[in-house]
């Protein structure tokens, strides 16, 4: 997440080193690449358990998954264990 964001906080756009769940996990949000932000740690301690809209605030830009030729500067044989959620089960 934070290289898709390019280690920008995706609140304020200052340098991220961590990651935000937009919908929390405690209420419900899902641990994919639309709900999985990067976020400085200001705003992440800040952010705490609430929702966007409790808090009044607003991400830079729409969390999407990845396109086209990222996925191709790994070899899929050998997937970074933190992506295994985010790709395809071989068959
Ligand atoms: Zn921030």
């Amino acid at each position: 997440m934070l290289a898709r964001d390019r280690q920008r906080c995706a609140y304020c756009g200052e340098h991220a080193d961590t990651v935000d769940h937009i919908v929390p996990r405690s209420r419900g949000g899902v641990h994919d690449w639309s709900n999985v932000v990067a976020a400085c740690r200001r705003h992440n301690v800040e952010k705490g358990d609430r929702l966007l809209e409790e808090l009044g605030w607003r991400l830079r830009h729409v969390p999407s998954a990845p396109q086209g030729l990222w996925w191709r500067w790994r070899p899929i044989e050998d997937p970074d264990p933190l992506w295994a959620p985010f790709l395809p089960i071989a068959s």
